[in-house]
């Protein structure tokens, strides 16, 4: 389920995306079974307590999950950084996204109550829609910076991104976390020939899962000789906490180990001082 970090991203960008986001009520309706679940399982661990029991019968074939209690909501917007503000929750408040692991979650918890994925004659098409024009504008800024180039339309009173390119749709959905499970929950909406595409995606990953665990041996092998030798003293801090973590993690993947640094560290960061670690040990 994730770090806490995301799982509060998750939950935010479900609201986000979700029906009502007020101060006196919360509000998300689906039709998912599993997605009110997953919501409501996130929310539990997030909060610590769950949406408010509803008197009465349900609307047949739907799951609404509501919270109008007082105590409660102010807890929740408490949570994500609305001190009382009137204006609340119409905007995309970046300090929730604090860490980088957090905006894919915020991206999935998106997906769950506003997304949906259709393959209509082969035009691929995936989308998010919210009745929130500016968080809209301001998640087209959050994909563009993950290097996604979405389009934004209105329909209905909502605002709506989408993908069109089916590259980007499989990378959206990988980045998204499309392991089996989540695909189930995508059930309703990712046709079968797109979801055939996304299982061939994530099996080619598992695949290359064997070619970084290959990797990350050849990696710990390099630190064990470096720290054998003299040099190892004379190392900066930070390639030293860098070989201390990739001993104590040895077959984690590179993202899983950007995450366990405190700051989380960057890919690319993570990168250079792997190889520069590898490179002193082979000149050593
Ligand atoms: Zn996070």
């Amino acid at each position: 389920m994730g770090r806490h970090c995301c799982v509060r991203a998750e939950v935010y960008g479900a609201l986000l995306f979700g029906y009502a986001f007020r101060p006196d009520e919360v509000r998300v309706v689906t039709e998912n079974g599993a997605l009110a679940a997953r919501l409501k399982l996130l929310f539990g661990r997030l909060f610590g307590f769950d949406f408010d029991q509803r008197a009465g019968r349900p609307d047949v074939g739907k799951h609404t999950l509501v919270l109008s209690d007082r105590g409660k909501l102010a807890a929740l917007f408490e949570t994500f950084g609305y001190g009382g503000s009137p204006d609340v929750a119409l905007h995309l408040n970046n300090a929730v996204l604090e860490n980088d692991c957090c905006a894919a979650a915020f991206l999935r918890g998106a997906f769950l109550t506003g997304g949906s994925v259709t393959d209509p004659e082969k035009k691929y098409h995936l989308e998010l829609g919210t009745p929130r024009a500016h968080v809209g504008r301001e998640t087209i800024t959050l994909l563009r910076e993950m290097d996604f180039a979405p389009s934004l339309t209105a329909r209905a009173g909502h605002t709506v991104l989408y993908l069109k390119a089916s590259e980007q749709i499989e990378d959206f959905l990988t980045t998204v976390g499309a392991s089996q499970a989540a695909l189930a929950l995508m059930e309703t909406t990712v046709e079968k020939d797109l979801r055939n595409r996304i299982n061939r995606k994530v099996n080619c990953e598992t695949a290359n899962l064997s070619k970084t665990v290959e990797a990350a041996m050849r990696q710990t092998e390099a630190i064990r000789r470096l720290r054998e030798s003299p040099l190892w003293e004379t190392l900066p801090a930070p390639l030293r906490e860098t070989a201390d973590m990739r001993l104590a993690h040895p077959e984690e993947p590179l993202a899983e180990l950007c995450a366990l640094f405190d700051p989380p560290l960057g890919r690319s960061g993570l990168n250079h001082r792997l190889r520069r670690l590898r490179e002193l040990a082979e000149d050593r």
